[in-house]
């Protein structure tokens, strides 16, 4: 039996295939009278960084729904999972608990807050997550083996039990969820997600996605009485992402 804490994996797997030509013709096309084999041969021959940021400026962002991005995310909790699968623009394809029991590998996610404690919540931690382990086996074995055992023993599992979970999003519906998850205002574990998912887009579509981020990225905090007053630190942390490194 496998019983351990697990940390998040985030990675960009797939995405459309030069994602800011595909925005920038899309684009282009509304405001050009030429034969679409033309307009693409223009376009893949011209730099569309300035087309891109106008394009953005202005507000015109349908044609950014043309460039999808792919991601895995391993050691990410349940909890995570009912957040993010809120965002509706989006597609999912989750690790069942119904066809993978959890009776030989239970993977948990242990909150930062909960390890700041110390050794000793530590070892607390750990040891109610095995007596839940032992719960589910209890019932697992109660309503018998496969599926059927699965499907209603996973009741007794906590909403740190880790998930798998394959997500595509175009590129405008990154910006919104950006928008709403880097903010400090959203739960620490999404956030670090949305955080490690910014920084895989932009090292592939860097116009697409440098001003993408919470609100006082790119002006004010939008979160009124409940700002977290750290808006300059927020856009410190997404500078670093953009600026190249050496
Ligand atoms: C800090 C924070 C706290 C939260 N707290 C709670 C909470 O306590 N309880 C709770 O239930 N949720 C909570 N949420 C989740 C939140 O209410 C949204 O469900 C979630 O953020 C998805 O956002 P969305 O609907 O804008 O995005 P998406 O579903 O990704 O949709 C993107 C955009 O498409 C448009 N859209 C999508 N579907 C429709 C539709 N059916 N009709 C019209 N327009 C549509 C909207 O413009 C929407 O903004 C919280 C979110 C955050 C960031």
């Amino acid at each position: 039996m496998d019983i351990k804490s697990v940390k998040p994996k985030v990675t960009l797997l797939r995405y459309t295939p030069e994602p800011e030509k595909t925005v920038a013709l899309a684009a282009k096309l509304c405001y050009s009278d030429l034969d679409i084999d033309k307009l693409k041969g223009d376009t893949e021959a011209k730099d569309t960084s300035k087309f891109i940021n106008l394009l953005i400026k202005m507000g015109h962002l349908s044609p950014i729904e043309h460039a999808s991005f792919t991601f895995s995310l391993e050691g990410v909790s349940r909890a995570l999972l009912a957040q993010i699968t809120r965002h509706r623009i989006a597609s999912f394809s989750v690790k069942s608990q119904r066809y993978v029991g959890t009776d030989k590998t239970f993977n948990y996610i242990i909150p930062p807050s909960i390890e700041a404690l110390g050794q000793k919540a530590i070892d607390e931690y750990h040891s109610q997550m095995k007596q839940i382990h032992n719960w589910y086996i209890g019932w697992q074995r109660k309503l018998g083996e496969g599926e059927a055992g699965n499907e209603d023993a996973r009741f007794v599992l906590p909403n740190a039990t880790e998930t798998k979970l394959i997500m595509t999003m175009n590129a405008r519906e990154l910006m919104h969820f950006f928008a709403l998850r880097c903010c400090n205002r959203a739960q620490w574990e999404i956030r670090e997600v949305a955080w490690r998912m910014l920084e895989e887009v932009l090292k592939v579509a860097p116009n697409l996605f440098k001003t993408c981020g919470p609100s006082c990225v790119s002006g004010a905090c939008k979160e009124g009485k409940m700002s977290c007053g750290k808006a300059k630190e927020v856009r410190l942390r997404q500078q670093a992402l953009i600026i190249p490194k050496e």
